[in-house]
């Protein structure tokens, strides 16, 4: 085993190190994870229910120790770090219900019973990006658990801690220690080898849309199944006939959320042209006031980028001879700090096109609600997306042309446990959250059972 370290984004200071999992690590928890697996799906439902709900209390008795974790390991504010730890409870108790609720289907057919069961599909490799260590994974996992599955859960180099120790509480809750088991590492030595391992059935891959392509042409060797989060390069459509101060004082929150290190970032922000000069001048004082600093201190709406290299790869977006039409605070000193920054590109530039994922948002102007629509899909992302409007109509017309797979109008939500969440085009494949996610880790199998004559 070699081990890796891992910074403090904020200090820039060494917080530990962490062994990574070999490739004969991997298999070794593989072939532990399959036998747990045929022992769990064998337990009654009820039991199953239990089990899982025993972890949701496990999180919940530690969502502070979880929180201070993230804040160490990912530089997120308190706050955010907060609610992504009962995030993880939430989606667990969410899915708590499902073993007692899959039920199959019983089709009338002529000369018999039939019969549809919904059979998980073995052993799942869940491999996690570091913006969301926690929602991420847990998306993936308790569905998964859910649907009778043993889970095996990567996550990303710079950001294991918080998976680590959401894998400890799953056996101290009683979990079968095989059947949920945290291995990090590499990409492309974990990574890799669930994709190529013929006992790993499913890859949950969050990640780029480059290393995603990479997942799903390696999983087509086997007919592998995928569920990809991809990238994102999502709109903020803003109407003339919109609350334009409301519009206004929450876009720089619908973008430098988690410092822009989201994939559902609505880094456009597209406005209509006779109210464009009117909102940027009340969009100005919104990205000024956010307050950017100490992710620790409770009050911090923005901390730093995680990495140095990342920190490098957004700075490249913003030269010194960038369109810069204002920019927000950070502090200065150690830590990978960057202000919240607003660019008035063209619509060819770079910065329109692709993800930068950081604090970085392009304002575009729009002429109509078909230019709107035009600028908004032209992209090969489809994630996310807002649209400002007062018009019933025209909100209708939008949301349903605008081709994404999470929208939302006169807010920026995305993410709710119990809706559906997933991207159109390069953005992903397959959907996670939702009443239906424990069926995409299920195969159905349909039984015709011959009735003979009395
Ligand atoms: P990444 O693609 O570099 O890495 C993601 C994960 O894949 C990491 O755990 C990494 O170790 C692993 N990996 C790397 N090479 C691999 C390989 N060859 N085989 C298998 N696994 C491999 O992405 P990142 O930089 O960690 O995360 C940022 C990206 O994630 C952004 O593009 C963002 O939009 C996307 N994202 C998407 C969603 C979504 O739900 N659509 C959510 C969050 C992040």
């Amino acid at each position: 085993m070699t081990a890796s370290e891992l910074i403090n984004p904020a200090t820039e200071e060494l917080l530990r190190t962490v062994e990574q999992t070999s490739l004969a690590g991997v298999d070794d928890a593989v072939a532990r994870a399959k036998a747990a697996q045929r022992d769990w799906a064998r337990l009654a439902p009820g039991d199953r229910a239990a089990a899982l709900r025993s972890f949701a209390a496990a999180i919940d008795a530690h969502v502070d120790e979880l929180a201070a974790l993230e804040v160490a390991n990912s530089g997120h504010p308190i706050g955010n770090a907060t609610w992504e730890a009962g995030h993880v409870r939430d989606v667990l108790q969410f899915y708590s219900a499902t073993p007692e609720r899959l039920s199959g289907k019983q089709i009338p057919v002529a000369g018999g019973l039939d019969i549809t069961f919904n059979e998980p599909l073995g052993v799942i490799g869940v491999i996690t990006p570091w913006n969301f260590p926690m929602p991420i994974a847990v998306w993936g996992f308790a569905p998964a658990l859910a649907a009778g599955n043993a889970v095996l859960v990567k996550p990303a180099e710079w950001t294991p801690l918080t998976t680590i120790r959401i894998g400890e509480l799953a056996v101290e809750a009683g979990l079968p220690p095989d059947l949920f088991q945290v291995l990090p590492g590499k990409g492309s030595v974990v990574g890799e080898r669930f994709v190529t391992h013929p006992d790993v059935r499913k890859i949950v891959f969050t990640g780029s849309t480059e290393v995603g392509t990479r997942v799903m042409a390696g999983a087509a060797a086997q007919v592998k199944r995928v569920t990809l989060e991809l990238g994102g390069k999502s709109a903020n459509i803003v109407f003339d006939d919109c609350d334009l101060d409301k519009a206004a004082a929450t876009a720089p929150y619908g973008v430098f959320d988690n410092a822009g290190q989201d994939c559902c970032a609505r880094s456009r922000i597209l406005v209509q042209r006779n109210v464009y000069d009117r909102f940027m001048e009340l969009l100005e004082p919104a990205v000024k006031g956010i307050a950017v600093g100490d992710p620790a201190a409770k009050g911090t709406e923005m901390g730093p980028l995680v990495s140095k290299s990342h920190w490098e790869s957004v700075a490249s977006y913003v030269p010194d001879d960038a369109p810069v039409a204002f920019r927000g605070d950070a502090p200065s000193g150690p830590g990978y700090w960057f202000p919240p920054t607003v660019l008035i590109p063209e619509r060819s530039d770079r910065t329109v096109r692709e993800e930068i994922f950081g604090p970085v948002v392009a304002v575009l102007p729009f002429e109509d609600e078909a230019d709107a629509i035009e600028l908004a899909n032209d992209t090969p992302y489809g994630l996310s997306g807002s649209i400002w409007t007062d018009n019933l109509s025209r909100a209708i017309r939008v949301s349903r042309a605008v081709e994404s797979g999470n929208l939302s109008v006169n807010s920026h939500s995305s993410v709710r446990y119990n809706t559906p969440f997933g991207g159109f085009k390069q953005s992903g494949l397959g959907r996670e959250l939702g009443p239906d996610a424990p069926l995409s880790f299920t195969e159905t199998k349909n039984v015709f059972y011959a009735i003979g004559d009395a």
